[in-house]
């Protein structure tokens, strides 16, 4: 087993956790879109995010057509969190390349919230 190392994103950050071990995921700074749809629910869009790790990207067929898609998951407690989108195959999905999902399911808000 290689020990990871958890990254802290900065305390004054309005930020994103794992629900399920408290591992930071998201700064609010990096959300880019709440309208996506995860098979539990709402999903958000992320343009990075941190002690997450990608399984292998496949293709698959979503609702807004054929994209290569690699599972992602928290490194700290390994629960499955969302994808991350490798390649879009429509050009109006390429702003998606290379960001990250993580459905509202798998969150908790963390500094600042109100
Ligand atoms: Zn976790």
């Amino acid at each position: 087993m290689v020990k990871t190392f958890q990254a802290y994103l900065p305390p004054t950050n309005r930020t994103y956790s794992c629900v399920h071990c408290r591992a930071h995921l998201a700064s609010h700074d990096e959300l880019i879109s709440k309208s996506f749809q995860g098979s539990q629910g709402r999903a958000y869009l992320f343009n990075s995010v941190v002690n997450v790790a990608c399984g292998q990207a496949e293709e698959r067929v979503l609702l807004t057509g054929l994209h290569a898609v690699a599972d992602i998951y928290c490194e700290c407690c390994k629960t499955p969190l969302g994808w991350k989108y490798e390649h879009a195959f429509e050009s109006s999905q390429k702003y998606k390349e290379g960001k990250y999902i993580i459905e509202l399911a798998h969150m908790i808000k963390e500094n600042g919230w109100d």
